[in-house]
């Protein structure tokens, strides 16, 4: 079979112009601005003296001019509140220092100088929770990005590398462990009630990645011998009672360990690994050198507290976290613009090493599913960004989907096109190449285009270009010669500060399908470089059914004209388990967008009702991979494709399919439901799979039969002997008007008073119903003595639940829109980063039909006219609203 490719007229090149400058706002920081340090710090000595309300600390760094720099005999360091108590230059007392802002200059004579500065922190009132800070009575640290400016005055830039020598001492009471980076190098005991312990790390590293912990903890242990030999002592640090909920953290952990040298060839380099949970942490973990330190949630799992998704997420954030060993911290980033370097790559080497560990097609529709539910509204809106951004005014609210997962999706991209042993030889050369160094998004790319032999010259343009490209290829079919023809065209959408757009490299994979046999003639990648060109494949007297971005090989939006029997047929017999389940996926986007206007198309829903009866029949699939087909598109994904939206016409359209299905399916469903039950706990991928494919048909049946399916979740949720089958059936409950409703959701509190992260669950449950009187669940729980401001998971759980259930958020009276803008306004004194983080839903008003629009507007408004509001923040609020 012959494959021509005739690049066709190509109207987007010709009109080519440079992206416009973004307006420029004062504190604007732009990444082709950078200049190179102009002094470095080789060694910084750190002493504290540890104390709750008030720690001292004091640094000795010395410090030389950078030969490749501009020479500038002034010092510049970053502060963030902080006061220098004292501040020497070679032992004597400084002259003619100065503050410009919060940050401290310090002119200097020559060329190389000892610097001592102290500090004094009050680590119990800093609730922003970054630096030094009080949690559960420990003391903990968190850097990244700009963090480690909040405990001492330094070049605080991810490109000054330092050794760091830690000296702590405290009270041995309050903080029996005293935990730093790299190995414990002295220790001793004072006697007046105070304990030491230096740490020492050899390895040079960003203050990013600086950390300290010391309270009351208690370790899981165990240890790992690498592959040269090396033999580490792992710990896994949580509070006195939790220790028992660390197995499987620790396996985790274990099994990276072991995988990174097998996929990557990366060996771990010290002698010490350890690992801290808290319970007050602003995101998921932080991958501080030797000295991970983790938010509880992701790390803390039994079967009775934790359902098969944490599960997941503990391994695939424990996984994360080790990686960045050597995608962050022994190759790190030159400035925060490349933050996707390590970020990107870090997320697919997570995403790989958990397809490994479990089902690597489950695993993709999963990724998939979160790209398109959290990044591709991120893409199309006022806060799109390239995966390599241009400029930021708070680096912290750059953390996103965007330099994550389609950071990640853009390598995945370059192995798809090189291949594994290709791109691993591409990998090996960033690393031999960079070891030490920090790095840019562009010396990754040029060491895949020299490891792995790829020429990645227009493809540098996914680094550039924000915006996710839609491409459309439309299929047609001459009898006479047999031949197919597709053609295809992309469009990068316009984004804000990018109004013209270059066409993207993208690597296609295709498969055309006989229709009367079933099979295909072998799957082909089709790397399309231009917004129009047309590919020609021989060899059909029948027109064949297209499966098109298979294993959804680049991150785009596709368009094509399958019919809906196109779609049924892929839906049914695609060995592409990706490309099935977006046939499926398909079927319901169309049947969805389409009740909306004009109700239901009945044939439609016949054909997917006959397809989802398929998919629970389908024995050559295992339940893992069912309970994936059977989960219809979310809301907030719809929304993307309705633009403009009226959301609860969406909801409402979703629970009639919900229904009909429930109603059709409901034998098959039931006896789904029974099967499954008798399936006992374990953790592998049989058990798990059974309770994911419970909750599923719970779902569908509830929406078909309320009274029965709340009598089968009720049984569900009493017979549980795990988190999955508890909160499984309670989440269903709790979407129904059913007496047994409030006294199950009450056990349910009774039953985990004492553990805070399944507490989050019982507010996030509530947060997520259904029901018409979400809102004022929500208002009375943000009430309840378990509500608290200062802990980021307990507000993420309620309020971060509520804006992302469509039903509660996009209220018709906008009180969910009021509700958010009130609780920033709240947050932002105490924690700008976390309340910066809610402001996005707002900014989603464009995709909004226009009289909610407006009145999400309007409360994106209300917060910007406030009088001072954090750096956070007033990025966030200015840009959604433009
Ligand atoms: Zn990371």
């Amino acid at each position: 079979m012959d494959i021509a490719r005739n690049p066709a007229s190509i109207p987007g090149n010709a009109s080519l112009a440079d992206a416009a400058p973004e307006p420029t706002a004062p504190d604007t920081i732009r990444r082709l601005d950078y200049q190179p340090p102009a002094w470095l710090v080789p060694d910084i000595a750190l002493e504290f003296d540890l104390g709750i309300e008030l720690t001292k600390v004091r640094a000795t760094l010395t410090v030389r001019q950078n030969p490749d720099a501009a020479r500038d005999q002034t010092l510049h360091l970053c502060g963030d509140n902080l006061a220098a108590m004292d501040l020497l230059v070679d032992g004597n007392p400084a002259e003619g220092w100065s503050m410009s802002g919060s940050n401290l200059l310090l002119p200097l004579p020559g060329d190389a100088h000892e610097v001592t500065i102290e500090t004094h922190l009050h680590p119990a009132t800093n609730s922003q929770l970054m630096g030094l800070y009080a949690s559960n009575g420990m003391l903990c640290t968190q850097c990244e990005a700009e963090g480690f400016r909040r405990i001492m005055f330094f070049p605080d830039r991810p490109d000054v590398l330092s050794r760091y020598t830690v000296r702590m001492k405290g009270d041995r009471g309050a903080f029996p462990i005293l935990l730093s980076n790299g190995d414990m190098t002295a220790s001793g005991e004072d006697e007046d009630g105070t304990h030491w312990a230096e740490w020492t790390d050899p390895w040079p590293k960003p203050s990013y990645l600086f950390a300290l912990v010391a309270g009351d903890l208690v370790a899981r242990r165990d240890g790992f011998t690498t592959m040269g030999g090396r033999k580490v002592d792992l710990a896994v640090w949580v509070r006195p009672g939790d220790e028992d909920r660390t197995e499987h953290a620790m396996r985790s952990l274990i099994n990276s360990m072991k995988w990174d040298e097998e996929v990557f060839g990366r060996e771990y380099d010290l002698d010490t690994f350890n690992i801290v949970a808290v319970s007050d942490f602003n995101m998921g973990a932080m991958e501080n050198k030797g000295l991970n330190i983790f938010n509880t949630r992701y790390i803390l799992a039994d079967p009775d507290t934790a359902t098969d998704g944490d599960f997941d997420a503990v391994e695939g954030v424990v996984g994360h976290e080790y990686f960045h060993n050597w995608s962050g911290n022994r190759v790190t980033c030159r400035d925060w613009f490349q933050l996707s370097l390590k970020e990107g790559f870090t997320v697919l080497r997570d995403q790989m090493f958990s397809a490994d560990m479990g089902s690597e097609a489950v695993k993709r529709i999963e990724d998939v599913r979160i790209l398109r539910a959290a990044q591709f509204p991120e893409d199309s809106g006022p806060l799109a960004h390239p995966i390599r951004p241009d400029s930021y005014q708070e680096i912290s609210n750059f953390y996103t989907a965007t330099v994550y997962n389609k950071g990640a999706e853009v390598i995945r991209m370059m192995r798809t096109m090189a291949g594994p042993e290709k791109f691993r030889q591409g990998s090996d050369l960033y690393f031999q190449r960079h070891d030490g160094e920090a790095a840019t998004c562009e010396d990754f790319v040029k060491a895949m285009e020299d490891g792995a032999g790829l020429d990645l010259s227009q493809f540098r343009l996914w680094y550039e270009q924000a915006g996710t490209p839609r491409v459309n290829v439309a299929m047609t079919h001459d009898a006479g010669s047999g031949k197919v023809t597709l053609e295809v065209k992309q469009q990068v959408p316009a984004t804000p500060g990018q109004p013209v757009k270059k066409p993207m490299p993208i690597p296609l994979k295709i498969a055309l399908f006989d229709r009367g046999t079933g099979t295909h003639d072998g799957e082909r990648t089709l790397q399309i470089t231009k917004a129009s060109e047309t590919f020609t494949f021989g060899g059909f007297a029948q027109p064949p059914v297209l499966s098109a971005n298979r294993g959804f090989s680049a991150p785009i939006q596709l368009e094509t004209e399958a019919s809906d029997a196109d779609l049924t047929f892929l839906a049914a017999s695609d060995d592409d388990s990706f490309a099935r389940y977006e046939a499926l996926q398909q079927l319901f986007t169309r049947e969805l967008l389409g009740a909306t206007d004009s109700g239901p198309n009945e044939p439609r829903r016949a054909a997917i009702a006959e397809a989802m009866g398929a998919v629970i029949d389908d024995t050559a699939i295992d339940d893992m991979m069912r309970g994936e087909l059977l989960m219809l598109p979310a809301i907030n994904f719809l929304i993307e494709l309705a633009a403009p939206a009226d959301p609860v016409a969406l909801h409402e359209a979703r629970e009639r399919l919900k229904a009909y299905l429930g109603t059709r399916l409901r034998g098959r469903l039931t006896a789904l439901h029974d099967r499954a039950s008798t399936v006992a706990y374990s953790l592998d991928a049989a058990s798990r799979g059974a309770r994911k494919v419970k909750t599923q048909a719970l779902i569908l049946l509830a929406a078909a039969d309320r009274a029965e399916t709340a009598r089968r979740a009720e049984a569900q949720y009493r017979a549980a002997d795990n988190m999955t089958d508890r909160q499984g059936a309670l989440a269903v409950m709790s979407g129904l008007d059913v007496p047994a409703r409030g006294e199950l959701l009450a056990d349910f509190h009774a039953r985990y008073a004492d553990n805070a992260l399944v507490i989050d669950k019982w507010f996030a449950i509530q947060a997520s119903a259904l029901r018409s009187d979400v809102l004022d669940a929500v208002e009375t729980l943000a009430g309840h003595e378990d509500f608290t401001m200062k802990n980021p998971n307990r507000v993420r759980a309620l309020y971060m639940t509520m804006a992302g259930n469509p039903f509660a958020f996009h209220d018709a009276s906008g009180r969910g829109y009021r509700m958010i803008a009130d609780l920033v306004l709240k947050l932002d004194p105490i924690n700008p980063q976390t309340a910066a983080r809610f402001v996005p839903w707002l900014g989603r008003w464009r995709k909004i039909e226009p009289v909610r629009a407006a009145m999400m507007r309007e409360q994106l408004s209300r917060i910007a006219a406030a009088r001072s509001l954090s750096k956070d923040v007033r990025e966030q609020v200015t840009k959604s609203l433009d």
